[in-house]
């Protein structure tokens, strides 16, 4: 195909990726940022088959079958709340494919495809120039030796990554120097990329890049909480993008080069606002565990004799006479796959006449975006989902804040107590509301591991129970007031 077109084409490509994201910061667009981006996959992979020198289409064949199948069965069968576990696996899939597309291209360069084991660890005379001249050459085979590195961590790190969150794997391991041992194993691989580039057929220093790269990310994750895992995947999201950047590079192909960049820049953002949102750096996450530190608050002292428990019914009584309600789903809505139950709530309450909303933390539930999934899948129009810094100041000129199984993100001890491990996290203001209904299942605290000071208000009322039910039985109480 003339290169002319097929730069064209790319170019195209990128663009549709670059509106695809736009459209996928609104949720008003999401919807046409999402086909845009897969219009610009399509035409990508379309050309880049055209145009390609392909050996075999066979293998494609089989592949696109295979794979598609497999992905078409996953997505179709994936429930909401293990949404984080298949991404993880998609992120260590794209890893994997941008490894192998390295070591490919390495020993197809080098002229010499490894027959056995033994040949794969047998350093070989390269040719000087079989990875371009001088500089060229150098930028080839670092590219090569960094796609491998960042691809192996990936891959190994996604799925440590997803074991966790499948509670395949429950307890916390990780190289006996922590973050020191983990500094030299990357130091060592990064060596190991220096010495292939100085000398192209030291496939040792290959298979050391390899080694020492899934290594790395076994232990870069597997010391890291269950909990946190959604940050991890974030930023592990970023390095398969890093990873098939250098991909392009290694290809010369323009078109991974800059859905690579996206992946890598789109998710190095996304990890920093969830960093920002739950007030704790990087660094605390991927080396220190959250409730580490500050001051141990007893859950007997907070709650003893001061929660008033109430039943869905009574709570119905109140919403009957409410004008302005806000609801703020957490967690544990998700869990109790309550969403639908709480749009007929709101609908229940509106043909009384009350204005409902929607309060939205930025780290509510356990991925970026998940009550905004879950509510857009229960049809609740988008105007009504509120964002924190837009809610927090009509708190006070609300009659009742009915909580779903949300509790870190409404703690005012992230506001108040100075010692706490979350002081700082900006939370949902609700105990500024006039009257607040939690509903939960008991005084469990959320995943920081704290005590609530809201559930022990005057204003507060606990509804002991699994979120879909309760407010199933609000509803069904408030429709025959
Ligand atoms: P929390 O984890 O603080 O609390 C969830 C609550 O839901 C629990 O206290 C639990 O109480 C309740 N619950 C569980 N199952 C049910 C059920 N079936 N019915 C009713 N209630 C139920 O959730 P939040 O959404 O308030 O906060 C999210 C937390 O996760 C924050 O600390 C955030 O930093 C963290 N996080 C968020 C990420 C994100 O991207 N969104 C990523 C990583 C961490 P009980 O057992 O009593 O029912």
């Amino acid at each position: 195909m003339n290169p002319t077109i097929v730069s064209f084409v790319y170019l195209v490509a990128a663009i549709l990726f670059i509106l695809g994201i736009k459209g996928l910061t609104k949720p008003k667009t999401a919807v046409r940022g999402n086909t845009l981006s897969a219009l610009g996959m399509l035409i990508a992979v379309v050309v880049t088959l055209l145009d390609s020198s392909i050996v075999n289409f066979n293998f494609i064949i089989a592949g696109v079958l295979v794979g598609g199948l497999i992905g078409a069965v996953m997505a179709l069968k994936i429930q909401m709340t293990s949404m984080p576990q298949m991404v993880a696996l998609l992120n260590g899939f794209g890893g994997g494919a941008s490894l192998t597309i390295a070591l490919a291209e390495y020993y197809s360069k080098l002229g010499q495809a490894p027959a056995s084991f033994a040949e794969i660890l047998t350093p070989v005379v390269a040719d000087a120039n079989a990875f371009g001249q001088g500089v060229e050459g150098t930028i080839a085979l670092v590219s090569i030796g960094l796609t491998v590195l960042i691809g192996a961590l990936t891959l190994t790190g996604s799925f440590v990554a997803f074991a966790k969150l499948q509670e395949l794997m429950k307890k916390s391991y990780g190289l006996p120097g922590g973050p020191i041992g983990n500094a030299i194993f990357l130091l060592a691989a990064i060596g190991a990329v220096v010495m292939l580039a100085l000398n192209p057929g030291n496939t040792l220093a290959m298979v050391s890049i390899v080694g020492l790269a899934l290594l790395l990310g076994l232990f870069l994750v597997m010391p890291i909480g269950g909990a946190d895992m959604p940050v991890v995947i974030a930023l592990l999201n970023s390095y398969s993008g890093i990873a098939a950047a250098l991909a392009g590079f290694i290809l010369g192909n323009t078109v991974l080069i800059v859905a690579g960049s996206l992946v890598g820049t789109s998710g190095l953002i996304l990890t920093q606002i969830m960093c920002v949102a739950m007030n704790r750096s990087l660094a605390n996450v991927l080396f220190g565990k959250m409730a580490a530190g500050g001051e141990v608050v007893d859950a007997d002292e907070i709650y003893a004799g001061k929660v008033t428990s109430a039943q869905p019914d009574e709570v119905a009584l109140m919403l009957e006479m409410a004008q302005r309600v806000v609801i703020v789903p957490g967690y544990g809505m998700a869990m109790a796959q309550a969403q639908h139950a709480v749009r007929e709530l709101a609908d229940a309450m509106e043909a009384k006449g009350a204005e409902v909303e929607y309060g939205i933390h930025p780290v509510a539930g356990r991925m970026p975006g998940h009550m905004n999934v879950l509510l857009a899948e229960a049809e609740v129009p988008y105007d009504k989902l509120v964002e924190m810094d837009r809610i927090n100041p009509t708190f006070e000129d609300t009659d009742v804040v009915i909580i779903i199984g949300a509790n870190d993100v409404t703690n005012p001890m992230a506001r108040e107590s100075e010692g706490s491990p979350i002081y700082g996290m900006p939370i949902l203001n609700v105990d500024k509301a006039k009257n607040v209904v939690v509903i939960k299942r008991s005084l469990s605290p959320g995943f920081a591991g704290l005590p609530n000071p809201l559930f022990a208000m005057d204003h507060t009322l606990m509804v002991y129970g699994d979120g879909k039910k309760a407010v199933i039985e609000m509803t069904t109480a408030l429709n025959q007031a």
